[in-house]
């Protein structure tokens, strides 16, 4: 079984006195420079000067331009969007990244994928949290751990290992369990979910919203019992907290007599095949690259879909049930 590391495998004491440099003061760059303070570690953030920069230093950060920060820090946290990371990396902290710094990404994609090449002398380590930024922040003030993925790609110091679990405790995983991975596996499994297990659980979605719309249920009924009354997305989180089998016990005897009894029906080939496709793309980088084509073209089949979207019926049905349930547009 693979190992997984609490806070007891982990040292705080390894980042005392030194300063970390929070890059990105957004979904996780705001959530983990709070939860590393509140750990009692020094913590510097490196923004842009904007309104994201005046927010950091309201938190009670001491907040400075990226170059600064990486200049000023030993450990680089970057936590800003993937996509604009190799051009930030190139211009705004490979310069100030002196030999035994450590860069620690939340995310394996560009190292995974090639898009940016840290020096020799640099650690390049990954604490990726299997969470949403407002999840870390909130399930650290709760005391709860949350899971998180790490990974030491490059150990110039000899220290990478303990860097990671010392920034992965400071974040208030290790309370869970963070687990070792490759930059490889993270982004792999990332990318899997985003393109292999969202989309065919669209598709499904979708389906069963045709069905129901076909056969004269009312759209907004539909709707409503989908995806507005929230019950499902309660499944999920229950299947999260207990587990997939046992969930189904707090639904009724009908409920799970109809639903066991009709699964098998479901069962569909050509979902795990293009599944495997899907993981094939990624693994083999023909996705990686077909994305870099895809944005220096300047995104035209990404903004096309975007628009054709809009087109879906779904998008009205959305719409209008919003509206007669006074639910708000999302906008
Ligand atoms: P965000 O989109 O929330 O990052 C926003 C921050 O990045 C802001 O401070 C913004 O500054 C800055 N930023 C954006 N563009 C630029 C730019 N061109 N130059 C300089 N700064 C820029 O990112 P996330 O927190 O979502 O993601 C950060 C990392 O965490 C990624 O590697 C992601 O894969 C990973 N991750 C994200 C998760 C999530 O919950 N979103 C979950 C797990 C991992 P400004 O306000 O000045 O524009």
């Amino acid at each position: 079984m693979t190992r997984v590391y609490h806070d007891e495998d982990a040292d705080l004491g390894v980042l005392k006195g030194a300063t970390i440099g929070v890059i990105g003061y957004g979904n996780q760059g705001r959530a983990q420079a709070l939860n590393l303070r509140d750990s009692g570690l020094d913590v510097i953030v490196g923004v842009r000067a904007d309104e994201t920069r005046e927010q950091a230093g309201k938190d009670g950060f001491e907040a400075c331009s990226i170059r600064e920060a990486v200049q000023r820090c030993r450990v680089v946290m970057m936590l800003i969007p993937d996509e604009v990371m190799p051009a930030v990396f190139a211009a705004e902290i490979l310069p100030g990244l002196d030999r035994g710094k450590a860069l620690c990404f939340a995310s394996g994609y560009n190292i995974a994928f090639g898009c940016l090449a840290p020096p020799a002398g640099t650690d390049v380590i990954m604490v990726a949290p299997r969470m949403i930024g407002a999840g870390v922040r909130q399930r650290f003030l709760e005391g709860k751990g949350f899971p998180s993925f790490i990974s030491v790609h490059q150990d110039a110091t000899g220290r990478g290992r303990q860097i990671a679990l010392a920034v992965a405790k400071g974040i208030g995983s290790t309370r869970g369990g963070a687990m070792e991975m490759s930059f490889a596996q993270e982004a792999e499994l990332d990318l899997f979910t985003e393109q292999a297990f969202g989309p065919a659980f669209g598709q499904v979605l979708l389906a069963a919203i045709q069905t129901l719309i076909d056969a004269g249920y009312p759209a907004e009924a539909v709707m409503v019992e989908l995806i507005l009354s929230g019950e499902f997305a309660y499944s999920l989180e229950k299947i999260a907290e207990l587990g997939f089998f046992k969930q189904m016990d707090l639904h009724s005897h009908t409920s799970q007599y109809g639903s066991m009894s009709r699964s098998l029906n479901y069962m569909n080939p050509q979902t795990a095949a293009a599944m495997k496709q899907a993981l094939e793309a990624i693994r083999s980088g023909a996705f990686a690259r077909e994305w870099e084509a895809e944005k220096e073209a300047g995104l035209p089949v990404f903004n096309q879909m975007r628009e054709l979207r809009e087109l879906h019926p779904i998008a009205a049905w959305d719409r209008q049930t919003r509206e007669a349930f006074r639910l708000g547009t999302g906008e």
